[in-house]
């Protein structure tokens, strides 16, 4: 539970603004940690509050997690796109109300000691069951040593004032937003201070209200109970403008055949391969922060824009933990083998932090544990320990780097970025479903690249048409074609 204060303003039943420290601030810089598809599974969760659909994040999230593991590279690509780690998480795990519910990442060596012992190195994984050069399982967990100790964000000794759009600033006796006199004799003596308290569970409604509302506060602490999720629709209606001030690329790379229906230029899907599908479910595995860096601090995601630009004007030799946490928070990227290879998108993967391993003896000359530390590149021996540099197995063709689905492979993806197997058959049948005749849609293949695909990520976190959103609006047909289906 955290504790803070609260000016709410009695005559309009406002949220003047929120008084906290370290505790409540890490919370909510901890929102710009998760990524889409972790906030898309948390938020689709009944807390105190319904639960909430966040654009087409939902309904992409649903479908990727319905899709038949058969349609993915690996097992584990699905796993990394259901439950998308945190690159953070080091930082997340320490704060007081963490509500990222994934797995901490685990570390994994070769089932037989002696592998990981050998002078030519050993192999480590993130993923369990990874197959060892050896041919044995890698299924031995393995505890890094000395791993940071890094405790939330912000430093301990701050305060900080949120207002009610969740613009953070820190709070000094300079600041003229908290001095009496500029509130006006009238509204001060409608103010009152309340103390509250947060729980962990609660802080799932923050998150929801805060991806909607523009005045979260207000409607977290005062008006909870009534709040109802109808901005979504409000927010449908709002022009799709302001996207991307990209420069087109010269033609653009990605092939997409859109079907589009005649009467109202609605798109009804696209067909598309695996290098588009690969880039769309990517947005499952990018953080917040990493989002608003990319849309410049312009997600229109409810106040997170706020919050985000807030931390981007914060000084943080003063008031965070260290110097490289701010780029943690506003260009948070993807964690470590996570980024596709053919990423158009400008998002970065952590650096990979290379491990040793050393193993421990008992004294009648077993093993009894291995650890990992970080490492110096070569083996080398400190007293009765033998280091050994690992290597990761996953940069190897047998991961996701080389993208989520099967190679090569066709796709549907519907106005609400619903992503399900395109064969040619499953197509038919779901234009039958639909009930349309073949002469209510037109077909065309058109070519997209970055620009489109940042609008498309853009649009993906606050419309229910995203595909005709952006596509409708930016795609200029290249050539029609006669489309064998
Ligand atoms: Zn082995």
């Amino acid at each position: 539970m955290v504790t803070l204060r609260i000016l709410v303003d009695g005559k309009k039943n406002k949220v003047v603004y929120a008084e906290a420290g370290k505790d409540f601030v890490d919370v909510l810089l901890s929102f710009l940690t998760l990524p889409l598809g972790t906030i898309a599974r948390i938020v689709s969760n009944d807390s105190d509050m319904e639960k909430v659909s966040v654009g087409c994040l939902t309904s992409m999230y649903q479908s990727v997690a319905n899709l038949h593991v058969k349609h993915f590279w690996k097992d584990i690509c699905k796993e990394m796109l259901v439950h998308p780690r945190n690159s953070s998480e080091d930082y997340c795990q320490s704060i007081k109300l963490n509500i990222d519910d994934t797995e901490k990442t685990k570390y994994f060596i070769c089932e037989d000691w002696e592998c990981s012992r050998k002078e030519s190195g050993g192999l480590l994984s993130l993923f369990k069951n990874k197959r060892c050069k050896c041919g044995k399982l890698m299924n031995r967990e393995i505890l890094p040593r000395n791993s940071s100790n890094c405790v939330g964000f912000v430093k301990d000794k701050f305060t900080f004032i949120i207002f009610d759009d969740l613009k953070v600033i820190p709070d000094n006796v300079h600041s003229s937003v908290t001095q009496p006199k500029n509130f006006g004799i009238e509204k001060l003596k409608a103010i009152k201070v309340v103390t509250v308290n947060v729980t962990q569970k609660e802080i799932v409604d923050l998150l929801k209200i805060s991806l909607l509302s523009n005045t979260p506060l207000t409607d977290f602490f005062l008006r909870r109970k009534v709040f109802r999720v109808n901005l979504l629709m409000q927010r449908k209606t709002m022009v799709f403008n302001n996207v991307i001030a990209e420069p087109r690329d010269r033609g653009g790379f990605i092939s997409l055949k859109v079907v589009r229906k005649k009467s109202n230029n609605k798109i009804l899907f696209v067909q598309a391969g695996d290098d588009f599908i690969d880039i769309l479910l990517s947005f499952l595995t990018f953080p917040l922060g990493g989002v608003e860096n990319m849309l410049k601090g312009n997600s229109c995601l409810g106040s997170i824009d706020n919050l985000y630009n807030s931390i981007l004007d914060l000084d943080s030799n003063k008031y965070l933990k260290s110097s490289n946490i701010k780029d943690k928070l506003v260009k948070s990227c993807v964690a470590q083998h996570f980024k596709l290879q053919e990423q158009i998108l400008p998002i970065d993967e952590v650096p990979i932090v290379k491990y040793s391993c050393y193993t421990e003896q008992n004294n009648i000359g077993g093993i009894c544990n291995s650890y990992l530390t970080t490492t110096q590149g070569y083996q080398y021996t400190c007293g009765n320990r033998v280091y050994v540099p690992l290597t990761y197995v996953e940069p190897l063709s047998s991961t996701c780097k080389s993208g989520f689905v099967k190679k090569p492979s066709l796709f549907m993806v519907t106005d609400d970025l619903v992503v399900r197997p395109g064969s040619s058959m499953s197509v038919v049948s779901f234009l039958t479903t639909l009930g349309f005749s073949s002469s209510e849609f037109d077909e065309q293949i058109i070519k997209i690249g970055k620009r489109e695909c940042l609008s498309l990520l853009k649009a993906s976190l606050f419309s229910s048409s995203a595909l005709t959103d952006v596509l409708g609006q930016f795609i200029f047909p290249i050539k029609k074609e006669k489309i064998t289906m």
